[in-house]
């Protein structure tokens, strides 16, 4: 039985796997006829498993979004590497609880391995620990929790016996140009969004150094500074060497949310754009995003372990005495219970060793610049970022528009119902821009290509509507 039921899944990826790079990416249904290919009733007996699965592969058909297809660029997403699937399937059949040491020696010896791999591939002092987490979200919230907890320890109070009532003040800086994850972390871990101390940012989106020297003269008490590598809408990096040494000047915390960016460590040719940033506490990274391995997965890296692995160090009683020779790698996240993350790194690893992940990094990286260098031949359209990593943000404002807003918002809503490719907007200094995130393994420069004929058909077509609609007027 668990043989034919794997068959159909086996043959059902098989066939997804194939037939996605020719997909139309995006979604033709709407909501409700979405919802109406779900079977949803649900009954008193069940019904066989084959069925239920057959249901699944039914009802989710018309409603994925392909992103497995290497001419997806929405987000920062990334495909799913085939090593890593495969990994990730065995990670569910052994069903490892990758708790503690008892409840899977496999789950914390692999964990072991893959902490020193990424350490050793990012660059990152030695000593550091990592927490295996689902995503940037949860690492930006271990890394800021663990921030607050160690400058408050210095100003001798202690958040875990004593809470934050009546605590002293935190100022927590970032700058304006942060991810949205860490103001959730930083409401999350009971400071209040409000407290939040903005920094001005550049054009590329980096934190203003000057305005930081200021706030921090100005800042009584304890001090967190988050910095960022990798802006998600331009790829730019903070100027971590000079800050984080005016940051610990001040007795900070420095925590980076390098959930992308911070992967730029494992390319010769981008490194350079991560300097000093090993100074930091602390670090967040995805895996699921340019590492290309299935959702979720994500790191925190500690540069102190011992504060790290103070995170939570209750232990069930049913887990048995710890034995600190033994890796207990929920003690480093906020889950007891846990998906064994690091089955599908150690074999993504061990896959593409140290040269293909670099490979992995630079490719994205000049298939980015190849779309500059590309996009800058289209009439009108304007680069709005210095692509120095794998995002391009750029405009399209053709001559005689008066509502360029409208007219890219439109050109990203046909390239999407056309489907050949997946590009988004965002808005960047107060305008609609479209963004191109590089970071499927598998781009290429005909991708690239054929990318910009569907850019430069949607742009005609947008255009041409606009002149018929006016000549009707
Ligand atoms: C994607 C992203 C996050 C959030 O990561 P999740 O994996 O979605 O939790 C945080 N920061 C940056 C810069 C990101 O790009």
């Amino acid at each position: 039985m668990t043989k034919e039921l794997l068959d159909i899944v086996i043959k059902e990826s098989m066939q997804y796997l194939e037939s996605c790079p020719d997909k139309k990416i995006g979604i033709s249904e709407s909501y409700e006829e979405l919802c109406r290919n779900i079977d949803q009733k649900l009954t008193d007996n069940g019904e066989s498993a084959e069925s239920a699965i057959r249901s699944l592969i039914s009802g989710a058909r018309k409603a994925l979004i392909h992103s497995q297809n290497s001419r997806y660029y929405g987000f920062v997403i990334g495909g799913a590497l085939p090593v890593a699937v495969a990994a990730d399937w065995l990670t569910s059949v052994w069903d490892q609880n990758g708790q503690v040491y008892e409840s899977s020696p496999a789950a914390s010896i692999f964990e072991e391995t893959v902490e020193s791999w990424i350490l050793e591939i990012l660059d990152l002092p030695k000593e550091s620990s990592i927490g295996f987490v689902t995503g940037a979200q949860m690492a930006n919230f271990v890394g800021l929790s663990l921030a607050r907890n160690s400058v408050l320890q210095k100003a001798s109070w202690d958040v875990d016996e004593q809470g934050l009532q009546n605590a002293p003040h935190i100022n927590v800086i970032c700058s304006e140009c942060c991810h949205g994850t860490i103001h959730s972390g930083v409401r999350m871990m009971g400071l209040g969004k409000k407290n939040i101390k903005m920094v001005s940012a550049d054009c590329e989106g980096r934190m203003n150094k000057m305005e930081l020297q200021l706030l921090l003269e100005k800042c009584k008490g304890p001090v967190i500074v988050s910095l960022q590598a990798g802006n998600v809408n331009t790829g730019a990096f903070d100027d971590f060497e000079s800050i984080i040494k005016m940051a610990h000047e001040h007795g900070a915390w420095v925590h980076v949310d390098g959930a992308f960016g911070l992967w730029a460590r494992a390319s010769g040719k981008h490194k350079h754009l991560t300097s000093g940033i090993e100074k930091a506490d602390s670090w967040s990274v995805d895996a699921h995003k340019w590492l290309n391995v299935p959702y979720d997965s994500g790191m925190i890296i500690v540069r102190n372990s011992e504060e790290h692995l103070k995170f939570k160090t209750s232990r069930c009683a049913y887990a048995g005495d710890p034995d600190d020779s033994k890796r207990d790698g929920s003690a480093l996240t906020p889950e007891n219970s846990r998906r064994s993350r690091a089955f599908v790194l150690y074999a993504t690893l061990k896959a593409l060793g140290r040269n293909g992940v670099e490979a992995l990094v630079e490719n994205s990286c000049s298939m980015a610049k190849l779309f500059e260098v590309q996009l800058q031949t289209i009439p009108g359209v304007k680069i709005l970022n210095d692509v120095v990593l794998n995002q391009v943000l750029f405009c399209i404002n053709p001559e005689g528009y008066a509502d360029p807003d409208t007219f890219n918002k439109s050109v990203s809503d046909r390239l999407q119902a056309k489907g050949d490719c997946w590009i988004g907007t965002t808005s960047w200094e107060g305008k609609v821009a479209l963004r191109i995130s590089v970071s499927h393994y598998s781009t290429d420069a005909r991708d690239v290509e054929q990318t910009i004929r569907s850019i430069k058909s949607a742009i005609k077509k947008e255009l041409q509507q606009h002149h018929s609609i006016l000549k009707e007027v």
